[in-house]
């Protein structure tokens, strides 16, 4: 009895380089720039409504959300095909 030749899958090909990368580590890149403009307009905002949020003593919530981004950009896995 003989059996039929295995299947096998072709092998990967590599994305071409000058499309733009959709992994989530690249991704993750384009996070901080809106991120930081909505913590800073929510800031703003509870100046304008509660005058007790003051800016000036809410304003390093920035840099802690500008270090989350970061934590995110560095745990998010980059493509290996197109990161070596
Ligand atoms: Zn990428």
């Amino acid at each position: 009895m003989s059996y039929p030749p295995p299947i096998v899958p072709p092998p990967p090909t590599p994305p071409e380089k000058s499309a733009a990368c959709n992994c989530a580590h690249c991704r993750s890149r384009h996070l901080m720039g809106p991120v930081v403009l909505i913590a800073l307009g929510v800031l703003l905002a509870l100046q304008t409504v509660w005058h007790r949020w003051r800016f000036e003593h809410t304003w390093p919530v920035l840099l802690i959300v500008i270090g989350l981004v970061k934590l995110i950009q560095h745990l998010t896995p980059a493509d290996p095909l197109r990161h070596r």
